[in-house]
């Protein structure tokens, strides 16, 4: 059988490359009106860079990084050998922890320095179990904000996220966004302390995970999907009863901000999304149908503490990320469909064969004038030319045989309107091209 693409990736089309890089434009128009920049990192870094910024007891780095050697240090391990600290390399399952190390190693935010504004777009690599809405390759884009811990940060951040879906086409009424305040160094540490007595009196029920959760990570357990911890969990102490009085504030300014915009929320205090790094805000959108579990197309939170994990001065931070694929799902869900490819403005088709290098010719100045030209390059007969001209949507189409030649002049065939008319060979690309 011929080789497969590896499971849990996907090829894109042409039509769908075509969308996804439609799909980065408008996420670079819409952010750009926020003083947002693109920003591209490498697709892999140091794998102690995921350890310490996203979390050595998260899923994701516990058990979802694609570790990535070269052949000289796989033939290394297999000789019994150990491989230097800079020699582990995984390929990224986030865009955060990247963007977040660029920022410090080239001091892109000095001290007193306006925030920094960055965004991104591209390939991500965790090695779960796939299935709809869950690839081991897909993609994200993305923002950071670095250098600001005010509220408006937060909000502005969350009304561009819903400005782009509207964007990109996903209907309001199908999505439902998710807030909550995680705390801070202040609060959270006596909140975690809560939840893992909690666990700890409940530990009869829970399961094995969710046990071992109450030690290494208790407000994991939020994110269980095993039915006995969520009944459990829906019972848990709440984040937002437990803040300190700076940051209730400051979530209370984000959500007041969030209202003035006209931005509908949900506030979901169980909301603790899946990695180690957030403070105070997180926020998810999900969509309301379609699916299934995988129902979250986006999200994201302020980290103030990330950069001081990856060895930079504390600079307060808040981003997110939105899932491609998941989005494309969710416009199909609401009946979307790829856009028409772009069309071809003019064919030449050839009478026959005495004539292929002075219609190459001419395909070629079209092209040279800026137009989308073709022709055939299989010596099919005129009708088929005529069948392929149709199927690239050619929008007009002119036919060289030695008769035009001789002459200096071709009939035009406009294909939508059927008017042909006589021009000059000179004059086809300037009437083609626009
Ligand atoms: P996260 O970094 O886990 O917060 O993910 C941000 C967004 O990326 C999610 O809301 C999803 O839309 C998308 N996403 C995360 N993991 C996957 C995956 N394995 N396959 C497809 N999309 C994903």
């Amino acid at each position: 059988m011929a080789i497969q693409a590896p499971e849990g990736t996907k090829d894109m089309l042409p039509d769908e490359a075509a969308f996804w890089t439609q799909f980065k434009n408008t996420a670079a128009e819409v952010f750009g009106r926020y003083g947002y920049a693109p920003i591209e990192t490498p697709l892999f870094e140091q794998t102690e860079l995921f350890v310490r910024g996203i979390g050595e007891a998260t899923d994701v780095v516990s058990k979802e990084m694609f570790t990535a050697i070269s052949g000289e240090n796989l033939k290394k391990l297999l000789d019994g050998g150990t491989l230097r600290a800079k020699s582990r390399l995984s390929l990224r399952p986030e865009g955060t922890a990247g963007v977040v190390r660029a920022v410090v190693q080239h001091d892109l935010v000095p001290q007193g320095a306006a925030p920094v504004k960055l965004m991104y777009a591209g390939p991500m690599f965790r090695a779960e179990r796939p299935q709809k809405g869950r690839q081991r390759q897909f993609n994200q884009v993305g923002i950071e904000c670095l250098g600001a811990e005010e509220p408006t940060v937060d909000a502005e951040a969350i009304i561009m996220l819903m400005q782009f879906y509207a964007a990109v086409g996903i209907p309001q009424d199908a999505m439902r966004l998710l807030v909550n305040s995680m705390g801070c160094d202040a609060c959270r540490p006596a909140y975690r302390e809560k939840v893992r007595a909690y666990l700890q009196e409940h530990a009869d029920v829970l399961c094995d995970a969710c046990q071992g959760r109450a030690e290494t990570n208790p407000l994991r357990a939020f994110d269980c999907k095993n039915p006995d911890c969520a009944r459990i969990m829906a019972d848990a102490p709440k984040i937002t009863d437990c803040l300190c009085d700076d940051c209730r504030a400051h979530y209370q300014a984000v959500k007041d901000l969030l209202a003035q915009a006209g931005v509908a929320f949900v506030e979901d205090p169980t909301l603790v999304r899946g990695l180690d790094y957030y403070t105070r805000t997180v926020f998810e959108v999900q969509v309301v149908d379609g699916l299934g579990a995988q129902n979250a197309i986006g999200g994201g939170g302020r980290y103030d503490k990330l950069t001081e994990e990856v060895g930079g001065r504390p600079t307060p931070g808040l981003g997110f990320a939105l899932g491609y694929e998941r989005c494309l799902l969710a416009l199909q869900a609401a009946g979307a469909e790829f856009p028409a490819p772009e069309r071809c403005a003019v064919f030449v088709a050839c009478v026959d064969e005495t004539v292929r290098a002075q219609a190459f010719a001419l395909v070629q100045a079209c092209r040279n004038a800026g137009a989308r030209a073709d022709m055939d390059h299989q010596r099919r007969s005129l009708k088929s030319q005529f069948k392929l001209a149709d199927k690239l949507g050619a929008r007009h189409v002119c036919v060289l045989g030695p008769d035009e030649v001789a002459a200096g002049s071709v009939t035009l065939r406009d294909m939508q309107t059927h008017e042909e008319r006589m021009v000059p060979l000179a004059e086809v690309p300037s009437l083609v091209v626009g």
